[in-house]
């Protein structure tokens, strides 16, 4: 006739953060440093590389757009030299 009861209690107060910190006093500190690429515009005449407001090659006047990077078709990405994706077959360049 025994009757082991064993109920071991760890208490332990410092356990118990407060982790609803409610530090919710303006967005002036959060600060949100990540810069976008954009992807620059190439020329699709010389294939000169430009900044993003240019519209037109200053070497030679060719149009100036931005190289697809995925495929308008299925979205895949795809070769910045690939005509047709290779994935549905969409033309990419003309
Ligand atoms: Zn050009
Ligand atoms: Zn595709």
């Amino acid at each position: 006739m025994g009757s082991n009861i064993d109920l071991r209690r760890y208490e332990d107060p410092s356990s118990i953060q407060d982790a609803f910190s409610k530090v919710v006093s303006g967005k002036a500190g959060y600060k949100a440093v990540i810069e976008r690429k954009k992807p620059k515009p190439k020329c699709t005449k010389c294939g000169r590389g430009g900044d993003e407001d240019q519209k037109f090659c200053p070497q030679c006047g060719g149009k100036m757009a931005v190289p697809m990077t995925n495929c308008p078709g299925c979205k895949k990405p795809i070769n910045e030299n690939d005509k047709f994706c290779i994935e549905c077959g969409h033309q990419l360049k003309e």
